[in-house]
């Protein structure tokens, strides 16, 4: 049979509550017991100010999901683990590529899991657009990644997004690295990046990666957090079978000009359901390629100053 687990929020900010508190609420194998944020509370829980607060009030907790920024998702999950809890972690997987190695050698030392959540891998095009390139497409020619959106309308007033480890444009644009790093059949390496950076703020506000896959197709990304009203998250690939189109973030799919019929949109409940099935057979999930791509841009980017965002 299978088990139901104690969980609790840790982080309950703009993604808690739009997708995890709903997802946790229809998932069966969850049952939510408890929060911890510094400056909000939910309804018909426990809620404490932090993570130590919550672990040292709730021993019979079996799992933690982390929703906080990335900055704090390190500590975070360090006291979750070494208190013997299952870890979900929101995306990123941390602040840095390390630190996320680290917390995979904890989690395997107190035999808890730990899940680098990628919520856009959930989405419904990438599966069978997984299956079309992995089976029929011939050779991937080429892939080109356009995520732009407007940052005053998706991120209003977050500073963290600003900070060191806050990734700045690629807090979006990490969800398209985690699809094409799902998809392609190939491994890509990181050749080059520009990286145009506010003069008030650390991270970026756009970027551009220069990719190449191992079968030496270009890979290319543009991130840009300065386009509006409607937003742009696509990624074409390029096939011998022609072309393969993910729109609005992984929701629509073509393949060869033929728009593919979908399953309805579940990117979070499939992540719990995900989250469920790793402790139940006592696995882990941490691809940390998404991230590692990031940290190469940032390691190997040039930068490019531009004018304040005045935050
Ligand atoms: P957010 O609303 O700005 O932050 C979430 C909550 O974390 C805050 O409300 C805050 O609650 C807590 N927090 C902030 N700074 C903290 C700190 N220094 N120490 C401890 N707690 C802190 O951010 P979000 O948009 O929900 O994003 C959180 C994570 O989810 C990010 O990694 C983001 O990439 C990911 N994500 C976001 C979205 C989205 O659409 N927003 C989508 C997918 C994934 P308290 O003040 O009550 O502590």
């Amino acid at each position: 049979m299978k088990g139901i687990y104690k969980l609790a929020v840790v982080g309950v900010g703009k993604i808690a509550r739009d997708q995890h508190l709903p997802a946790i609420a229809a998932q069966p194998g969850f049952e939510l017991v408890a929060c911890a944020s510094r400056n909000a509370s939910v309804d018909r829980v426990r809620n404490y100010r932090d993570i130590d607060a919550l672990l040292a009030a709730e021993p019979s907790i079996d799992a933690v999901s982390l929703c906080a920024p990335p900055q704090v998702r390190y500590a975070q999950a360090l006291a979750a683990l070494e208190a013997g809890k299952h870890v979900m972690l929101e995306k990123p997987p941390g602040a840095s590529v390390s630190e996320v190695a680290a917390l995979q050698e904890i989690a395997q030392a107190h035999g808890c899991t730990l899940f680098a959540s990628w919520h856009s891998r959930a989405a419904s095009a990438v599966e069978p657009a997984r299956e079309w390139l992995a089976k029929d497409a011939g050779a991937i020619r080429s892939v080109e990644v356009r995520w732009k959106e407007d940052v005053r309308r998706w991120h209003p007033g977050q500073q963290w997004i600003w900070e060191p480890g806050g990734l700045g444009v690629f807090d979006p644009g990490i969800n398209a690295l985690s699809i094409v790093t799902r998809v392609l059949p190939h491994e890509i390496a990181l050749r080059g990046a520009t990286l145009t950076t506010p003069s008030d703020t650390s991270t970026p506000i756009a970027a551009e990666l220069d990719c190449v896959a191992t079968n030496g197709a270009p890979v290319r990304a543009v991130f840009d957090w300065r386009h509006g009203p409607v937003e742009e998250w696509d990624i074409d690939i390029d096939t011998d079978a022609g072309r393969l189109s993910m729109r609005e973030g992984g929701k629509r799919l073509s393949i060869a000009g033929k728009e593919i019929d979908l399953g309805r949109e579940r990117e979070y409940p499939a992540l719990y359901e995900q989250f469920h099935a790793l402790i139940e057979t006592k696995a882990s999930d941490v691809d940390v390629r998404p991230l590692r791509l990031v940290a190469d841009a940032f390691l190997n980017g040039r930068r490019v100053e531009t004018e304040a965002f005045g935050r």
